[in-house]
């Protein structure tokens, strides 16, 4: 089988093709195909988002489609930046910026409503037939001040309690096997085992 995923990221492309290389599917991105059109993220949800860019790239491509969303939520402000979370500070990918917001929105806030979670979505669509989505979430905490340099995005305010570190702390692996998108990247591989045994 042949998959498109959703993205133009060398480094989610590799990824994929690594979890998935012991099932019969050959893994495509939307380099392969120069035609197919940027999907604006305008969902009202994460799950919008993914399955957007899925049916798009399924559709352009006639191929099955693989697309993925995340974003932080944040209890004490009822659940923002959320959807989001990459334009938090106002520009669009300015990682110093979302922190520097989501640190204000959370001044004064003492250490046990500061709970937080990372939800990553992937969708899966065949092209007219299926659509499935699977999820991985990961629970933590935003602590005060950054810390640690590895790393994108929210990682080093947030923090796993369980280790006692921020995501910007831990070494890649370490980072992988407990994050929303390794959850949900495992999720996704059971998914496609089961559709391929079907
Ligand atoms: P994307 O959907 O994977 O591009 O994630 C959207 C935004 O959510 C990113 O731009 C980051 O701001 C935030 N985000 C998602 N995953 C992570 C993560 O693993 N660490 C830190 N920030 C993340």
């Amino acid at each position: 089988m042949n998959i498109v995923l959703a993205t133009r990221n060398h480094n989610k492309v590799k990824e994929l093709k690594e979890l998935l290389s012991d099932l019969p599917v050959q893994v495509l991105c939307c380099t392969d195909f120069p035609g197919c059109p940027e999907v604006h993220e305008d969902g009202a949800t994460l799950v919008e988002n993914a399955l957007k860019k899925a049916r798009t790239v399924a559709t352009c491509t006639g191929l099955p489609a693989l697309a993925d969303d995340s974003g932080l939520e944040v209890d004490a402000l009822g659940g923002a930046p959320g959807v989001i979370s990459s334009r938090y500070g106002g520009v669009e990918g300015d990682a110093q910026r979302n922190i520097a917001r989501l640190l204000k929105e959370l001044k004064g806030i003492p250490e046990k409503r500061r709970t937080a979670r990372f939800r990553c979505v992937i969708a899966f669509v065949i092209p007219g037939t299926h659509e499935y989505t699977v999820e991985g979430v990961c629970h933590g905490r935003i602590i005060e001040a950054p810390r640690g340099t590895a790393g994108f995005g929210y990682d080093p305010v947030f923090l796993d309690e369980e280790s006692g570190l921020t995501f910007a702390e831990m070494e890649a692996q370490q980072k992988n096997s407990i994050s929303h998108r390794g959850k949900a990247m495992q999720e996704l591989k059971k998914l496609l085992h089961h559709i391929i045994r079907q």
